[in-house]
């Protein structure tokens, strides 16, 4: 695999732009004002079962690769004030119904930067205002080093709480590479709150890496993914770092002369791939990895804003500031400044701000964008049957960009090839009509 597709490169390194990731269709630059009261009125209709996401937006530091949206703190009073307008806004949302959840999803920021006593108190508000299900998954994004700095008091209390799943930001274990990110996270730290996390009996474990850092080098990142291969995580994601300084400034702070070039970071993928494949990995979508025994790998995929779930729920809800949502009519985004936020929820109105109500054409190409970046493959009989319309005529146009090397085309599917599953986000971005629309953008990060 790894000399069939260098053999290649040129062609591919030509396939190097900007194009999304396809998290939502259209994407977010799409997006207009939308407010409060169009969203109560989507959320009228939901009946759920509905996931929940919970944005926590605080970090002690800032890595600098990091793309989240973040507030760095060190007060608890600020955690403590933004956990009551959490529930203040969930109030607002559920307006006394008790909306079945199938899925809950605490992100950030930092979630376990959040004390114990805040933790309980959010997750018991949760189960007040929803019906969480018997089989719900329940899932966080943990930084080890929360876990470790309190001996694993906070990880038991997760357990306790009714969280099954979590997923541990690692990115690297290499030194030199986390002094330059400004992340440092010794292998112990990781490697006691992974053991710690295994011995509490989580469902899925999930390790997050990064390839693309400064300072990696094929030979730094295979002594990254041994340690990983060896610790047999349930799931692995590996992103791409997304380099996008006019979005997030802190990310100027990395000189460009440290980072690989864009052959060494395909060589690096490559070589990370190949060796979670060879341990018995399964490639999940576009940038994860499953063993053969977890759902991921036995289930069929969906894509939304936390990037692959095997559950395939209508409607998300989210909360907190930056936090996006989808229903069936469209998407929705919170205000992004923890003021605005605050001020609206005192005068009970919901904190929305921006979104997107889709057209009939957006969530045709959504439903396309979807299955290639889950299965790389659309069935044009199921295209058919969803839409009653022949594929080959409705996307005639688009047929006649794509190219041979990454897109099987026949009557009955068209399919990534082996090199196109590599860069399923050039083949998807075939389908997005937005994009289309304004060649020579710069909104989004490399496709390497
Ligand atoms: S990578 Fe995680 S811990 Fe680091 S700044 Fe971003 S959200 Fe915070």
């Amino acid at each position: 695999m790894q000399n069939h597709a260098m053999h290649t490169l040129d062609l591919l390194l030509a396939l190097d732009k900007p194009i999304p990731r396809y998290t939502s269709y259209p994407t977010a630059p799409e997006w207009g004002s939308i407010g409060p009261e169009e969203y109560r009125a989507a959320l009228k209709k939901v009946t759920g079962p509905v996931s929940l996401y919970f944005h926590i937006p605080f970090c002690r530091t800032m890595c600098l690769f990091c793309g989240c949206s973040v507030v760095l703190n060190r007060k608890v009073e600020t955690e403590e004030r933004y956990v009551d307008y959490l529930i203040r806004e969930m109030e607002l949302v559920c307006e006394n119904r008790k909306i079945p959840v199938c899925q809950l999803h605490f992100g950030g920021g930092t979630p376990t930067k959040l004390s114990c006593e805040l933790l309980s108190k959010l997750m018991s508000e949760i189960r007040k205002q929803f019906d969480i299900l018997p089989d719900a998954e329940i899932a966080i994004e943990i930084d080890p080093r929360t876990v470790h700095e309190d001996r694993g008091e906070k990880l038991h209390l997760l357990r306790e709480l009714g969280f099954n799943r979590v997923s541990f930001g690692v990115q690297d274990t290499n030194e030199k590479v986390q002094e330059a990110v400004r992340r440092r996270q010794s292998y112990e730290v990781t490697k006691y709150t992974y053991d710690l996390a295994r011995s509490l009996k989580f469902d899925a474990i999930s390790l997050d890496l990064i390839y693309g850092l400064p300072y990696q080098t094929v030979e730094t990142f295979s002594d990254t993914i041994a340690k990983i291969i060896d610790m047999r995580p349930d799931r692995l994601s590996l992103f791409s770092y997304a380099k996008i300084p006019w979005m997030k400034a802190h990310q100027k702070a990395i000189p460009d002369e440290t980072l690989p070039s864009t052959e060494e970071k395909f060589r690096i993928y490559l070589l990370a791939r190949e060796e979670l494949l060879k341990a018995g990995y399964k490639a999940i979508g576009m940038d994860h990895f499953a063993l053969p025994t977890d759902d991921m790998a036995t289930k069929p995929l969906q894509r939304n804003f936390q990037g692959y779930t095997v559950l395939d729920v209508e409607d998300l809800l989210s909360f907190g500031i930056t936090a996006i949502g989808y229903c069936q009519e469209g998407y929705y985004q919170n205000v992004k400044e923890l003021d605005t936020y605050y001020s609206l929820l005192d005068r009970g109105v919901l904190p929305v701000f921006r979104g997107k109500v889709l057209t009939e054409d957006d969530r045709i190409r959504r439903w396309v964008i979807q299955r290639l970046m889950c299965d790389f493959k659309v069935d044009k009989g199921q295209f058919f049957s969803r839409y009653n319309i022949p594929f080959d005529s409705y996307f005639a146009e688009e047929l006649t960009r794509i190219q041979p090397l990454l897109v099987k085309n026949d009557s009955f599917s068209l399919q990534a090839t082996e090199q196109g599953s590599l860069f399923i986000r050039n083949v998807t971005s075939l389908f997005d009509y937005y994009l289309a629309q304004k060649e020579g953008h710069k909104s989004f990060s490399q496709a390497i």
